[in-house]
């Protein structure tokens, strides 16, 4: 299993099963996470998370993620982006992965990513 470096802005050090959707960075909704800062002979510790009733995983980045919507709520906007596409095409990925994935694509028209994190009309590019 690849894992992923991680470091908070406390310092706290992490290898992650997962990493930031679109980038090399661990993700701290990894599955499998292993500390690694202060004395490795001692501190080190294995966490392992599991998927509750309101969690998902991203079937792009491997994450757990709390749902942010409900499930009506999720499929209604699958619609409206998609074009009523079935959900046996379709996956679900976190919202990083979402961005990046539409990055990539472009597929989704600016107007319908509002409410989304990212700025949607930055052309200075990155
Ligand atoms: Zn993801």
């Amino acid at each position: 299993m690849r894992l992923y470096y991680h470091k908070t802005d406390g310092g706290a050090e992490y290898l992650c099963s997962s990493q930031v959707g679109g980038t090399e960075e661990g993700s701290l909704h990894s599955k499998y996470i292993v500390r690694i800062d202060g004395d490795i002979g001692k501190d080190a510790e294995l966490l392992i998370k599991e998927i509750g009733p309101d969690e998902y995983k991203c079937s792009a980045c491997g994450g757990i993620f709390t749902k942010g919507w409900s499930d009506e709520e999720a499929l209604s906007e699958k619609d409206v982006i998609f074009n009523n596409i079935s959900t046996d095409e379709c996956a679900m990925v976190c919202e990083d992965c979402f961005l990046a994935i539409n990055k990539a694509f472009d597929f989704i028209p600016p107007h319908l990513l509002k409410g989304f994190s990212e700025e949607v009309d930055d052309d200075t590019g990155d």
